[in-house]
């Protein structure tokens, strides 16, 4: 059973939010492919330096290619649970998760009081 607190329009809405967003994320995960390409720089001709430098730049753009990857997981997971007709509920304690805080995380699996439990254990 859907969330009783969320009407079809918002329920519509979050929907649509969540499909731009898992649009967005496998866009930037499809066009990032080359991060997990080796380094390849030539030492001499840029020195080490850079290197360093292109290395950190690898491994920033792994690690946001990484946390890309999680939230599309979570995307995709909040979208499956609207097709099944449970979303919008906690995870944790089964209490339905408010609008508003749907509405600035469509994937939110968590209630706000058991989201900070779980930051602050
Ligand atoms: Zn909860």
């Amino acid at each position: 059973m859907p969330n009783p607190d969320l009407d079809a329009r918002q329920l519509e809405s979050l929907r649509s939010a969540l499909e731009k967003r898992r649009g967005e994320l496998e866009l930037l995960l499809r066009s990032g492919t080359d991060a997990s390409a080796p380094v390849t720089l030539d030492q001499q001709s840029v020195g080490r330096v850079s290197r360093i430098d292109a290395i950190q730049q690898q491994q920033m753009a792994r690690a946001s290619q990484q946390q890309a990857r999680q939230t599309l997981r979570r995307v995709e997971l909040a979208l499956g649970r609207m097709a099944d007709g449970d979303y919008g509920y906690c995870q944790h304690c089964g209490e339905t998760i408010a609008y508003a805080r749907l509405e600035a995380q469509p994937f939110a699996s968590l209630c706000v009081d058991c989201q900070q439990n779980s930051e602050t254990r």
